[in-house]
C-alpha cells in the first residue's frame, strides 16, 4: 500500500469514527471536548457535524488553518494536564462527546499521558458520554464500543460512560 492510500485510510477511519460518534451522541445533551487542535481538521468536522454543540478545544499550540481556531472562550491554550483542570471547574461535568487525538510515534509516553488523562476525563463526562480516542483509554466506567464496518481493530478506540 502506498504512503497515499494509507493516509487516506487513516483519515477515512477517523472520519467514520466521529461520524458514528456524533450519531451516538445525537439524543444525549452535553459539550464536546476536541483535545488537540492540530491543523483543525477534527476540529471543523465536528463543528460540521454536531451544529448547536459548544465545543471545547485543547492544544499547547495554535497551528490551525485561520478558519478552524476557536474563539478565546472555546480554547485551552496549554499543557492539556494543566489546562483541563480548569476546563473542569468551569464546566464540571458537561461532556457529552470526548474526542482525544494527542498520540504521538512514542508508545511509552502515550501510554503515561493516558494514565493521568483517563481519569480527569471521566470526571467531565455525563453518564452515556462517548469517548473516541487514538489511544487505547481504558477506564472504570467506560465500556469499549464497536468500532465502525471497516475500521480496523485499533486503528482508533471508543467508550461509552456507564449511565
Ligand atoms: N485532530 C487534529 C486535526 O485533525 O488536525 C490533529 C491533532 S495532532 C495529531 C495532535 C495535537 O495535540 C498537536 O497539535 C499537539 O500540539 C497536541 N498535543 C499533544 N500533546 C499535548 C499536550 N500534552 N498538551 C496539549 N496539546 C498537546
Amino acid at each position: 500500500m502506498s504512503r497515499l492510500e494509507s493516509f487516506i485510510r487513516r483519515m477515512t477511519a477517523q472520519r467514520d469514527c466521529l461520524d458514528a460518534a456524533a450519531a451516538l451522541i445525537a439524543d444525549l445533551p452535553g459539550c464536546v471536548l476536541e483535545l488537540g487542535l492540530g491543523n483543525g481538521r477534527t476540529y471543523d468536522h465536528l463543528r460540521d457535524r454536531l451544529p448547536g454543540r459548544e465545543i471545547f478545544v485543547f492544544d499547547r499550540q495554535i497551528g490551525a488553518h485561520p478558519d478552524c481556531i476557536p474563539d478565546a472562550e472555546h480554547f485551552y491554550l496549554g499543557d492539556i494536564l494543566e489546562q483541563l483542570p480548569l476546563a473542569a471547574a468551569r464546566l464540571g461535568r458537561t461532556a457529552a462527546l470526548i474526542h482525544s487525538d494527542i498520540g504521538t510515534g512514542d508508545k511509552a509516553r502515550n501510554a503515561r499521558l493516558v494514565a493521568v488523562l483517563a481519569p480527569m476525563l471521566a470526571d467531565m463526562l455525563v453518564p452515556g458520554g462517548i469517548v473516541i480516542a487514538d489511544q487505547e483509554m481504558p477506564q472504570d466506567g467506560w465500556e469499549p464500543q464497536p468500532l465502525p464496518a471497516g475500521v480496523p481493530a485499533n486503528r482508533y478506540f471508543l467508550y461509552r460512560a456507564r449511565g
